[in-house]
């Protein structure tokens, strides 16, 4: 599929409606801003949990091999914005997405678009949605042995599930394996070699 810079705000609206009806109503509104590759990875290779993967060895070259195409940074998830009524913005680097996602269908590139923006929305109001589940919160600290980087992630990646259907759920889990599996299979390999 042919991804273009309209359908990205336009997935992201259905998905702020989403959010909002199945599990917190949104406080100010939620935007897309775009970024070029070279800035985006800039930022992507001095994310210390990004810095200790390399060091890990998970990727060899990740110029080419990171297939991430969305972030949120925390300027953009201040609290002033809530007080101020500013948007609350969620960068996309388009260029990877476009390349990453062309072997898609639209309705795989929806489902996994609305995966990437639950998921990046759990980032902007975690301080809420922890408080309001704080079981779900718990579970991903103890299962992250307290690690508070590694377990915002695991949280991010619990919530998506309550606002979608299963049949998306199941979609974008396909999309998800086929675009990292280069990734996961070499981590795995390499946790066996040191016996994590
Ligand atoms: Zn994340």
């Amino acid at each position: 599929m042919k991804l273009v810079r309209p359908l990205f705000q336009q997935i992201l609206d259905d998905t702020i409606e989403l959010f909002s009806k199945k599990i917190l109503p949104l406080p100010n509104k939620v935007e897309v801003r775009f970024q070029s590759k070279d800035e985006y990875m800039e930022a992507v290779k001095s994310n210390p949990l990004i810095q200790q993967q390399i060091q890990f060895g998970f990727y060899t070259d990740i110029e080419k091999e990171y297939v991430g195409f969305a972030v949120v940074y925390a300027k953009d998830k201040f609290e002033m914005k809530k007080l101020l009524g500013l948007p609350y913005i969620i960068t996309i680097c388009d260029e990877i997405a476009k390349e990453v996602l062309k072997p898609f269908t639209s309705t795989e590139v929806k489902a996994y678009l609305t995966h990437v923006y639950l998921h990046e929305m759990t980032h902007i109001f975690d301080k809420w949605l922890k408080e309001m589940l704080p079981d779900v919160w718990e579970s991903c600290l103890s299962q992250t042995n307290g690690n508070e980087q590694m377990a915002n992630e695991l949280f991010a990646e619990h919530i998506p599930a309550l606002a979608m259907g299963d049949k998306s759920v199941a979609l974008y889990k396909d999309v998800e394996k086929k675009l990292w599996s280069k990734i996961f299979n070499r981590m795995e390999q390499i946790r066996k070699q040191r016996g994590l």
